[in-house]
């Protein structure tokens, strides 16, 4: 492809809405262009790029045992009425109407209507199993469509069914599945963990979300530094405590602290370690309010107590509603004699006594406090935040704590669809049985996202090779010159011969501008081609990643682009 033919304009300047560093380069390299929010068309190096990712996902999906099909976007409101998402998938559902007034829905993911075609088609054992994917747009309206492609109203999924006879079925396709995503983000260059999406993380665990590790995923991901487990923060449970409480309870009594109201302002202050001060907060879990303690070095994982407590939302209470519990300003709170009902502590909170805590009185604390002597607690759970001071539930080692972005996810189903939609078969011996299902999910335009977030310096993109739109950019520097324009006419001709895909600038720019737009778009190799070097009979090759340069002769180019596009990664 010739630069001055290519549907591309590149940006100097940021959008000024965007704060992912994927989102910037995406736009300025020009990929990318907003229609609406979280709405973008897709220009030809965006597309190209997604293409490539998506002939990995179509390739290791075949691979996998699984065949394409490709589904209506448009679905009926009574497939969803019989499911009952309809009513349950609320307001990032797009629902729509035809011109008869009936209910339609753009589809955001594709249970209903695979297993409405499964219900159809199989009768019989024999059929079984059948694993179907497609690659198609999909719809949500996001409550914060945000970070360009990474979550957006109208983006790209691949996404696959199984259908099983039975456990032991899905359970083998499923493996599969996990070994495709493995081989799929391997191959398209990214460093990833496969993480544990469901509780009970010990024995089969068949919910997997893959990560990719980057500061700016929006998930936090808990992993053993030398163990298999990887779990999503939100799941990461925590060790029961292996310490008992002090045998011996003394005498509560109360200490003067003016003025200090944090954990660690209280123990420097009492000459104490912050292990023994216990965090009293007062929290709104919907409309009830409720206590909820921990451990002074310990933070509280508002998700995990959100689940425990099944309800909509938690938040810490108001300043008005910490006055009227406490009778005194925030800072000061304490389970001791408070209005509150409902208590749950933290796990670690069993173990601890003679501990410090506020006094429900301004400018006070107790010391020497003891649960159970001094007031109840309700239920000690799991709810706090794992730390990297923790240990590995599986195998006592360190944990490590990073950052991800969810670009797949593998679910075992089960029966939940096909048991609402009643897709059945008939067993060896003449019994109708429910099929077993899985469905895997894949974002295509957040994975390339996530992967410009892993591959990436200060001046653009750095494609890894596998995902990259052209594996080479000819950069004649002066193309007026005519030894120039002959030596890079015939390196396009040859290299697109060889297979290779190649970008030839043929602008008439300042080399400078064109180095930069260069670094922006990041193809892996850069063959910069200047007429004073080429009276010396020299042309220089640069890796992008590396920034590693090679000066050879311009018979050699060639050849050695060949060598150098075998061992990139
Ligand atoms: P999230 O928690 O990020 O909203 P999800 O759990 O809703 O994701 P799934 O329903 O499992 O996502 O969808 C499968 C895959 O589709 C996800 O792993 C993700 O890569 C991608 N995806 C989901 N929502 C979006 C979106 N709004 N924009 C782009 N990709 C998305
Ligand atoms: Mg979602």
């Amino acid at each position: 492809m010739r630069y001055s033919e290519l549907f591309i304009s590149t940006l100097k300047e940021d959008p000024a809405e965007a704060e992912l560093i994927s989102h910037k380069l995406m736009v300025r390299s020009g990929m990318i262009r907003k229609l609406a929010t979280g709405i973008y068309s897709y220009l030809p190096v965006g597309l190209k790029v997604i293409k490539k990712v998506e002939n990995i996902i179509r390739e290791e999906m075949n691979a996998g045992g699984a065949q394409e099909v490709l589904l209506p976007v448009l679905s009926p409101a009574q497939l969803w009425q019989e499911s009952g998402r309809w009513a349950l998938y609320g307001e990032e559902l797009m629902r729509l109407k035809d011109r008869h007034q009936r209910d339609f829905c753009l589809g955001p993911t594709h249970e209903e209507v695979i297993t409405d075609l499964v219900r159809q088609q199989v009768r019989s054992y024999r059929q079984l199993p059948v694993n179907l994917y497609q690659i198609q747009t999909k719809f949500r309206d996001e409550i914060r469509p945000r970070f360009g492609l990474m979550r957006g109203r109208e983006f790209i999924m691949k996404d696959g069914y199984s259908f099983d006879r039975d456990e032991k079925g899905v359970e083998v396709t499923y493996q599969k599945m996990y070994q495709a995503y493995s081989r799929i983000f391997q191959r398209c260059g990214l460093r990833f963990k496969a993480v544990e999406a469901d509780t009970g993380t010990i024995g089969g665990n068949f919910s997997h979300e893959f990560m990719v590790l980057a500061s700016s995923g929006e998930e936090e991901v808990v992993s053993c530094r030398q163990c298999s487990y990887a779990v999503n923060a939100d799941k990461a449970e925590c060790r029961p405590p292996q310490t008992e409480p002090p045998a011996f309870p003394y005498a509560r009594e109360e200490a003067h602290t003016p003025g200090l109201k944090s954990v660690p302002d209280v123990a420097v202050f009492l000459n104490k370690p912050v292990t023994v001060i216990l965090k009293t907060l007062i929290i709104q879990a919907d409309n009830e309010i409720i206590l909820v303690l921990l451990r002074g070095d310990h933070e509280l994982h508002p998700e995990k107590l959100r689940k425990h407590l099944n309800c909509h939302e938690i938040a810490l209470a108001d300043e008005e509603t910490v006055r009227r519990v406490t009778k005194a300003p925030v800072g000061f709170a304490s389970p001791v004699g408070i209005d509150i009902h409902k208590v749950i502590a933290d796990l670690t909170v069993e173990t601890m006594g003679n501990f410090v805590c506020g006094a429900n009185v301004e400018d006070y604390h107790l010391t020497d406090v003891n649960w159970g002597r001094d007031f109840h607690i309700d239920q000690f759970v799991d709810i706090r935040r794992v730390s990297t001071q923790d240990t590995c539930p599986l195998c006592g080692s360190g944990l490590e704590i990073n950052r991800g972005i969810e670009v797949g996810h593998i679910f075992k189903l089960g029966t939940k669809y096909s048991k609402m939609l009643n897709a059945t078969y008939l067993d060896e011996s003449g019994q109708s049985q429910i099929i077993v299902m899985g469905c895997y999910g894949i974002g295509v335009g957040r994975t390339v996202a996530a992967a410009i977030e892993q591959n990436h310096d200060q001046n653009g993109i750095i494609w890894p090779q596998a995902i990259a739109p052209y594996q080479v950019l000819l950069l004649p520097l002066d193309v007026q010159d005519k030894n120039v324009l002959t030596l890079v006419e015939n390196l396009y001709t040859d290299l697109k011969a060889a297979g290779v895909e190649v970008l030839l600038d043929d602008r008439e720019e300042r080399p400078g501008a064109k180095f930069k737009d260069a670094d922006l778009l990041g193809i892996p190799l850069r063959v910069n081609i200047g007429a004073r070097d080429l009276a010396k009979n020299q042309v220089e090759i640069k890796i992008r990643r590396s920034g590693e340069i090679f000066k050879l002769v311009p018979d050699d180019v060639k050849n050695k682009l060949m060598e150098l596009l075998g061992n990139l990664s």
